[in-house]
């Protein structure tokens, strides 16, 4: 099995930036959870007359861990880009909330991450280090204040504010990712620059192999 790095947190806390960057200079792979809810809200969204139960057996995606690419297919069409636009980031959350589709993640991020063949995988999500990694052996939750996390999505021009609270509020009826899990390492980012962050998550991941 991999070292598995998993961090959680709210949206805008640079924890995707971030673990794509720790990945990168570690050698690891990198799995963005959220890509693949994503994914599966485009697929729905491609399929408005389609059940969910039906929806699930004909999702057929594939996440690459490679850091650099992070590239995702919805059958054999790239969707990399596509899973990034506002029409799926007002709806992914509603998706995200069905149990079937939860499970299906989560079996498939630790299947993806047993069979990689890697030394190790940074793997970022809402709940990673609370219900899909309870065991690995680096968890940590990446946080910063509202404004902060404000202010970096309005910088990156991907989301409107309005959508970034609702799906925070929304997420977090489902799973706790604002507050550290036991044994989970909280680092806030609010007044740390990228480097700094992505040197203490090393830092961090450092310690643990010590
Ligand atoms: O991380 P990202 O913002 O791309 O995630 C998109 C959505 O996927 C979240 O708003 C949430 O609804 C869902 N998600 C989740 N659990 C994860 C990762 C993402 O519920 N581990």
């Amino acid at each position: 099995m991999p070292l598995v790095v998993a961090i959680d947190g709210p949206a805008g806390s640079g924890k995707s930036s971030v673990s794509k960057a720790v990945a990168e200079r570690l050698g690891f792979g990198y799995l963005d959870t959220g890509a693949g809810y994503r994914a599966f809200a485009l697929h729905a969204i491609n399929n408005p007359d389609i059940p969910l139960e039906e929806l699930l057996k004909s999702f057929d995606y594939e996440i690459s861990l490679d850091p650099q690419k992070a590239q995702v297919l919805l059958g054999r069409v790239d969707v990399t880009s596509e899973i990034r636009t506002q029409e799926v980031a007002s709806r992914v959350s509603e998706f995200a909330r069905e149990p079937r589709v939860r499970s299906l993640q989560h079996q498939d991020a630790r299947s993806r991450v047993a069979l990689c063949g890697l030394d190790g995988v940074v793997s970022e999500g809402r709940d990673l280090t609370t219900v899909v990694f309870v065991d690995a052996g680096v968890r940590i939750l990446l946080t910063a204040s509202e404004e902060v996390r404000l202010q970096r999505r309005s910088a990156e021009k991907t989301e409107s504010t309005e959508n970034l609270k609702a799906r925070d509020a929304s997420d977090s009826k489902v799973v706790e990712f604002m507050a550290p899990a036991e044994g989970v390492k909280l680092i806030d980012t609010s007044h740390l620059s990228f480097e700094e962050s992505v040197a203490a998550v090393i830092a961090e991941i450092e310690r643990s192999r010590a």
